[in-house]
């Protein structure tokens, strides 16, 4: 079997164990791996040039390593020199040639086990992600189909977040209709359609948020939680000193996950997320309550953290401006906000998203190696401690299904729909 892997959609800590994973897992069980670069962009645009051979090979690697590569090797065109971007031919100027951040030529790159040495500890996706307008339409992702047959792709895993999962079971519904519409326009021989017929996706859930619905941990949550509790650390240490409130901004789009876990490991004082706006409306009395109790019993320091998604009851975003000047204005504390941005994304992944990424990536190839026509596509998932094969498209459904009571503010079935022992 030859199967492909992806990144695509927002980076997280612990895509590059994943495609580890993937890659070796895949070599194990007598696969030809590769790797598609730019996430589904690189897919649509696939290779429109030949393997290079290849000219310039890093001075720093061994002649004996560098023999069991291929020509289309990653490992050889990898510039050191640049961190770990992947370059083919890297050093020649006129090939480094790129195009809206995507090298030309060739996104679709058969790899070897020595290819992703070293990658377990990396941060963010060195095989590239991107969002791709273009896989979002009909001509993009017929084009995208056309590439992996050309390729004599017949797995994928693709790794990413809610989006790039709809995506990818997207491909997956629609991929017998593209592979008629391919023949049919002299694209593929009768052959290619007849081996071709089923498209393998298994899905691997990368996303710092962890709004993925039907598993306990997406990868790349846990070290994004990592980076925001060292960053409350750090600024408790300066709250406690001058006795000052903070309010911290976290990530987590729809999700307050990160907030949630932010505020119970770091220990603060109240957390606004989308799924439980404060019950009272306005809020800001009700969290003027908690914090003023909190200092009468000798607090020195007081953290709020707000998701970026947060929100009134009536839908109305809280920002952390808004509630740096309540505090200021009704408590009267000396308050700063801190927006921890990117911090949360970058960096090495701590030992959780090495583990379970290792774990699903080897899953993810299982699946596509006892994939039969008949089953459902697979997201790799985790659940008590478990990792579980749960079909893609009941997992995208019902983490739409938080979004839209979200929206419709029945707060209590978006609490319930993210963990069913939720009490109000
Ligand atoms: P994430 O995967 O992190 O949630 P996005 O929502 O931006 O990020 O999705 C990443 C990419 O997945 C998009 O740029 C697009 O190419 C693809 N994608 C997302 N939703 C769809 C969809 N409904 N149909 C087809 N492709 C989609």
């Amino acid at each position: 079997m030859r199967i492909a892997v992806l990144t695509s959609g927002g980076d997280s800590a612990g895509m590059n164990p994943a495609v580890r994973a993937v890659v070796k897992a895949g070599i194990t069980k007598g696969c030809e791996v590769y790797v598609i670069r730019e996430g589904y962009e690189g897919l649509v645009r696939g290779n429109t040039a030949p393997p290079r051979p290849h000219r310039k090979v890093h001075r720093n690697l061994p002649a004996e390593r560098l023999a069991h590569f291929g020509d289309d090797s990653l490992l050889k065109n990898l510039s050191f020199g640049d961190g770990p971007a992947l370059r083919e031919g890297a050093g020649d100027a006129e090939e480094d040639e790129q195009e809206s951040g995507t090298l030309k030529g060739r996104h679709i790159v058969r790899v070897g086990w020595d290819d992703v040495r070293g990658w377990m500890g990396e941060g963010g996706t060195f095989i590239g992600s991107a969002r791709s307008a273009a896989f979002r339409t009909p001509e993009g992702r017929l084009a995208a189909a056309h590439n992996l047959i050309k390729e004599g792709i017949d797995g994928l895993v693709v790794c990413g977040g809610d989006g790039s999962l709809t995506g990818a079971d997207r491909l997956r519904a629609e991929w017998p209709d593209l592979v008629k519409q391919l023949l049919s326009s002299n694209q593929i021989t009768q052959d290619q359609a007849t081996t071709y017929a089923h498209l393998k996706i298994s899905g691997l859930v990368g996303s710092i948020d962890n709004d993925m619905a039907l598993t306990d941990m997406t990868i790349g949550a846990p070290t994004a939680l990592h980076r925001i509790c060292e960053a409350i650390d750090n600024i408790n240490s300066t709250a406690a000193s001058h006795s000052r409130a903070f309010v911290v901004e976290v990530m987590g789009r729809h999700c307050g996950w990160l907030a949630l876990m932010a505020g119970v490991s770091a220990g603060a004082d109240y957390v606004f997320i989308p799924e439980q706006p404060p019950k009272s409306q306005p809020w800001e009395e009700e969290m003027c309550e908690v914090i003023r109790r909190h200092r009468e019993v000798g607090k020195r320091k007081t953290i709020v953290i707000v998701a970026e998604g947060a929100h009134d009851r009536d839908l109305n975003p809280i920002k952390a401006d808004k509630v740096k000047d309540v505090l200021t204005e009704v408590l009267k504390l000396d308050t700063r906000v801190t927006t921890l941005g990117h911090t949360q994304r970058g960096g090495r992944p701590v030992a959780m998203d090495r583990i379970l990424p290792t774990l699903q990536g080897i899953d993810a190839v299982n699946a596509l190696l006892e994939a039969t026509p008949d089953q459902p596509s697979y997201m790799i998932g985790i659940h008590e401690n478990k990792i579980l094969r749960i079909p893609l498209v009941d997992a995208v459904k019902q983490t739409q299904a938080v979004a839209a009571a979200i929206e419709a503010r029945d707060f209590a079935t978006a609490m319930s729909l993210r963990d069913p022992e939720f009490e109000q």
